[in-house]
């Protein structure tokens, strides 16, 4: 089976590389899957032979099966996240946001950054403002620190937009520009992924699998994406780190013509490490109430309330919230949709085809559409459902389970 870099699969799913490498490699055999409990289901062949793929349970993906459409703004900054300090009145306020699409896969990391700024005193107690990825985890981190922690926020995850998240490992999806980027930025960025991706191995296995890894399978053959790609006037380049964790990062693999019942003409598997957000999030508000954290809900109009808080260290992690509080308009949203399928257990992967985006996970099954690649929502701050967006996404995956059936 061939190997691929990180970098080949990147180049491979922004479609960059085109009609050379789409042009290799013969037609997949279409095969019906198995019934459950027939041996194929068990992973033998009829007579014995063993299979080379465990079973690939189909998508029931139809709109009648969508349960929820949800939108959510990225907090991107073309710099990256900001994570600095700044005294305000007799405050020490540490800011951690704009992390665009990668603010989960970040948030240990970017939060062990940015206590260390705020430890810099010794504080015994130390406020929090926002309770979504990066608030939660900024938070944690405080408490095992050794300092009494109170969360502020407007909304409490499961409201805050950090529910709203794909759930997949994406350090740097989105979460700066290749020209805006300081240089210094990739150092930083590498440091705060492996954090993370350490930290996300304490909650795998747990009971509700918060956090576990996944096959996910990019599906290539001649369809165009299944939607219209946006346009790129500005022309924006999304800076690309992931080559600097090629050590712990899981290859992907061509699987041979014939091994996957997906009727397409290439499949390149790899693993994928996933948030079931819902139960994650809740692991984490637990975690936080059960080490004597404390939460209230408030919203702050400018940042000069920070300063009248009892606790005089303050991590603000208000995402794009950061925007208004903060006046600082070098926070972009980036628009992003969900339709969300009702969750089918023995679908145990993922997929990537035509530009649309399919994640399983325990609270739902996640389709998204990709068709506009990383420029897709640049700029755009509408958080109103598009059922449009939705439907052609699901029904891009309807026709590739359909034909997978039969
Ligand atoms: C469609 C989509 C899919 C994504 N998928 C992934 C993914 O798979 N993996 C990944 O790593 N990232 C993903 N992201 C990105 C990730 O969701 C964000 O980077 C992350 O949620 C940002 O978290 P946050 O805590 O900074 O912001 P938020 O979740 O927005 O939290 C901000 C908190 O601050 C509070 N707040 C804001 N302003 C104020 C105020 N003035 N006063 C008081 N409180 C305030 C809010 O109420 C909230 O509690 C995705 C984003 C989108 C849109």
């Amino acid at each position: 089976m061939a190997r691929f870099t990180s970098l080949h699969r990147r180049a491979l799913i922004r479609g960059s590389a085109s009609a050379g490498l789409l042009g290799l490699g013969g037609c997949v055999a279409v095969s019906a899957p198995a019934a459950p409990g027939s041996s194929i289901a068990q992973g033998a062949a009829p007579g014995g032979r063993p299979l080379p793929h465990p079973p690939i349970w189909p998508l029931r993906a139809s709109m009648d099966r969508v349960f929820d459409i949800t939108v959510c703004l990225r907090p991107f900054r073309a710099q990256g996240p900001r994570i600095e300090a700044e005294t305000i009145g007799d405050a020490l306020v540490v800011h951690n946001y704009g992390h665009g699409g990668s603010g989960w896969s970040l948030s240990w990391g970017s939060g062990t950054v940015a206590l260390r700024k705020a430890m810099v005193g010794s504080p015994k107690e130390i406020a929090v403002v926002g309770c979504g990825a990066l608030g939660l985890t900024s938070a944690i981190l405080a408490q095992e620190a050794g300092a009494k922690v109170t969360i502020y926020a407007k909304d409490l995850l499961p409201d805050a937009r950090s529910a709203r998240a794909t759930g997949s490992w994406t350090p740097d999806s989105r979460i700066a520009l290749t020209s805006a980027a300081a240089p210094a930025f990739a150092d930083l960025w590498e440091e705060m992924a492996r954090i993370s991706f350490k930290r996300y191995r304490r909650y795998l296995g747990l009971p509700g699998t918060p956090v576990e890894w996944r096959d996910h399978y990019t599906l290539i053959d001649d369809q165009p994406p299944a939607g219209p790609r946006a346009p790129n006037p500005q022309r924006l380049e999304f800076a690309s780190y992931g080559d600097l964790l090629a050590d712990i990062a899981p290859g992907d693999e061509e699987l041979p013509p014939g091994a996957t019942p997906f009727p397409v003409r290439r499949v390149v598997r790899s693993s994928q490490l996933q948030f079931n957000v819902t139960d994650y999030a809740h692991t984490l508000m637990a975690d936080f109430l059960a080490g004597g954290g404390r939460v209230e809900r408030r919203e702050f109009r400018e940042l000069s309330e920070l300063a009248a808080l009892p606790q005089k260290v303050v991590i603000n992690c208000p995402g794009y919230g950061a925007r208004a509080l903060c006046r600082d308009e070098s926070v972009t949203p980036v628009r992003g949709q969900i339709a969300w399928l009702i969750p089918q257990p023995e679908v145990d992967y993922g997929v990537y085809y035509r530009r649309v985006s399919m994640l399983s996970r325990r609270d739902g099954i996640v389709v998204q559409a990709l068709w506009g690649g990383d420029v897709m929502g640049y700029g755009d701050d509408h958080e109103v459902i598009d059922r449009t967006e939705a439907k052609t996404a699901v029904d891009a995956l309807a026709s590739l389970f359909g034909r997978m059936q039969g």
